[in-house]
């Protein structure tokens, strides 16, 4: 346990990680600490510095770098998952919930919550190149439409 400086308020301050795909529960649990103010400046990285009097919750879940079991199912064999996102003017890196640190690519791309996992020949037919070694695919809201219809609309990818 080094590394954790314990929160005064919080103790090891404990956030449940998700997965990195779905959302669900990754079974993994991280132990923040003491949360040190964020600052945060247009285009540039977020910055942490100490602040004696700022002693932050942790958040109830934070995503995780990796998978859960399902999805780690799903891409073992052989299918490829993909995750809904509509663009976004860019914003800053750091909104107010404590810990989470957005990749600047992503900060742009908000998620809708709809994501598809296919398999990897499909993903071939359908986007004309084989799938990613990654296996994880942000798609855009419009594509997104055309291959699996609006958010409530039943279409088959074809
Ligand atoms: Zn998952």
């Amino acid at each position: 346990m080094s590394g954790i400086r314990l929160s005064p308020k919080h103790g090891v301050n404990p956030s449940l990680l998700v997965c990195f795909a779905c959302g669900d529960d990754s079974g993994g649990i991280a132990l923040l600490g003491r949360i040190r103010k964020p600052t945060a400046t247009p285009g540039r990285p977020t910055i942490h510095r100490d602040d004696d009097d700022f002693d932050a919750q942790a958040p109830r879940y934070m995503r995780d770098t990796g998978l859960c079991p399902r999805c780690t199912e799903a891409v073992a064999s052989g299918g490829v998952i993909l995750i809904e996102v509509r663009e976004q003017p860019k914003r800053p890196a750091y909104e107010g919930g404590a810990g989470e640190t957005l990749d600047p690519k992503e900060a742009e791309q908000i998620r809708t919550g709809r994501m598809w996992a296919i398999k990897g020949e499909a993903f071939a037919r359908i986007f004309n190149e084989a799938p990613p070694a990654k296996r994880l695919v942000f798609i855009g809201s419009d594509a997104a439409a055309l291959i699996f219809g609006k958010p409530g609309e039943k279409k088959e990818p074809t």
